[in-house]
C-alpha cells in the first residue's frame, strides 16, 4: 500500500461551549482534516487543531506541502516519522512541523488498520473497551457562581469533571473549588488545570491551600516547559501533579520524567508524534509505571488508551464532534473506542462544507 494522495481542508467548528483558561479563550475549533488517498484504495484519516484560527492556513498548507515529499512511499508510519524527522531536523520539528507530521503518522495509521480489517485498538494490541472518561468541556475562568452552576449542568453522564484555575488570587480558586463541590456528588472526582499560568512559589502556596479540598490532579501549575518548577511544586505539595499536553515527542517526556516534574503524564497525540509518538510514550509511560492521560482528540485517544497498559483518564471534548460521522459518546463516565476498522474517523460531508474555513 503506497502513497497516492493527500486531500487537505481547513474548517473551523463552532465550540458548543467555548473553553476560557487562564491563559487564552477558545470559542471555535480551527482544525485541518486530511485524507490520504493510497493506491490500494483506502483512505487514511485524521484531524489536527490548530489552536488559533490565524494558524490554520499555514498548517493547512504546510500538510499539503509534504504530499510532494512522500508520495509512492509505502505506508509505514515508522517509516514516514522517520523520514519527516529527518526533513524538519535543521528547521526544528516542533511546533507546525510537528502538528503536520502527526496529521500524516494518524491518518497512515488508520490506513493500515483499515487493510487490517482491524479497530486502530486492536491492531495495536489492544482491545476494543470502555475508558473512563471525564467531563472537560467548560468549566473555564467564569467565576465562582458559573461554576458551581456549570458543574451541576455538565456532570450528568460522568463521575469525574475538571476546572480550571489560576484566578487572580487564591481566594477565588478556593470559592470555585467549593461552589464546584457543593455542586456535584460527594463521589465525583475534579481535577483542576491551571494552564500554565502560575510561578513556582504562587504554584506551591495555592497546591497546599487545596489539600483539604480534595483534588484528583494540578495540571501544569506552571510554564509547560519549566520541568524543574513542576518538580519544586509537587515535592511542596500531598496533590498529584499532572502534565504532558505539551511534550513535543517522547524525549520530552524522558526529560520531564528524570526531572521528576509529574506523578501522572498526559501526551497530546498530536504533539507526542501522533500514534508511532504515543506508543513510544506508552512505552516510557510502562517503564515508569506512570498512569497516562490524554489530551484532545478522544476518538483516536480511546483507541490509544485501550492499547496503553498504564492507561488512566481519557479528556472528554467534543471540539471536532459536529464534522464527524461517528464522534465519541460519553456513557456512564466511559468513551468506548469505534468498532469499525481503523480509528472511526469519517467526516460529515455536509458538516464539512458548512465550516470549511476558505
Ligand atoms: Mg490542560
Amino acid at each position: 500500500m503506497r502513497i497516492q494522495a493527500f486531500r487537505v481542508r481547513p474548517v473551523d467548528v463552532p465550540l458548543s461551549i467555548p473553553l476560557i483558561t487562564s491563559s487564552g479563550a477558545i470559542h471555535s475549533a480551527p482544525l485541518v482534516l486530511l485524507d490520504l488517498a493510497t493506491d490500494s484504495g483506502i483512505h487514511g484519516s485524521s484531524y489536527v487543531f490548530a489552536f488559533q484560527r490565524r494558524l490554520l492556513a499555514p498548517l493547512a498548507q504546510l500538510i499539503s506541502n509534504l504530499e510532494e515529499l512522500l508520495r509512492g512511499d509505502t505506508v509505514a508510519p515508522v517509516e514516514i516519522s522517520a523520514k519527516l524527522q529527518h526533513a524538519f531536523r535543521l528547521a526544528g520539528p516542533q511546533g507546525l512541523a510537528g502538528m503536520a507530521a502527526a496529521a500524516i503518522d494518524m491518518a497512515a495509521w488508520d490506513a493500515c488498520a483499515k487493510a487490517a480489517n482491524l479497530p486502530l485498538a486492536r491492531f495495536l494490541g489492544g482491545d476494543v473497551k470502555p475508558v473512563p472518561a471525564y467531563q472537560s468541556r467548560g468549566l473555564g475562568i467564569i467565576g465562582p457562581g458559573p461554576a458551581g452552576r456549570e458543574a451541576e449542568r455538565l456532570i450528568p453522564g460522568f463521575r469525574a469533571i475538571k476546572a480550571r484555575l489560576g484566578y487572580p488570587d487564591l481566594e477565588t480558586d478556593l470559592a470555585v473549588i467549593r461552589e464546584i463541590r457543593k455542586a456535584v456528588d460527594p463521589g465525583v472526582i475534579v481535577m483542576t488545570d491551571y494552564n500554565q499560568s502560575l510561578t513556582a512559589p504562587e504554584a506551591a502556596r495555592r497546591a497546599q491551600a487545596l489539600e483539604a479540598e480534595n483534588i484528583y490532579w494540578i495540571e501544569e501549575p506552571v510554564l509547560a516547559d519549566d520541568f524543574a518548577g513542576h518538580a519544586e511544586v509537587r515535592a511542596k505539595t500531598s496533590i498529584p501533579i499532572q502534565t504532558g499536553e505539551n511534550w513535543w515527542g517522547p524525549r520530552d517526556m524522558a526529560r520531564s520524567i528524570a526531572a521528576g516534574a509529574s506523578d501522572f503524564g498526559m501526551p497530546d497525540v498530536v504533539k507526542i508524534g501522533g500514534v508511532t509518538g504515543w506508543m513510544r510514550a506508552a512505552g516510557l509511560a510502562e517503564a515508569h509505571r506512570m498512569p497516562i492521560s490524554s489530551h484532545l482528540f478522544p476518538e483516536i485517544s480511546a483507541h490509544l488508551l485501550a492499547a496503553s497498559s498504564t492507561a488512566h483518564w481519557l479528556e472528554f471534548v467534543d471540539f471536532a464532534s459536529p464534522i464527524l460521522r461517528n464522534p465519541a459518546v460519553p456513557r456512564e463516565g466511559f468513551v468506548t473506542p469505534s468498532d469499525t476498522p481503523g480509528s472511526g474517523i469519517e467526516w460529515d460531508e455536509s458538516a464539512v462544507a458548512r465550516y470549511l474555513a476558505f
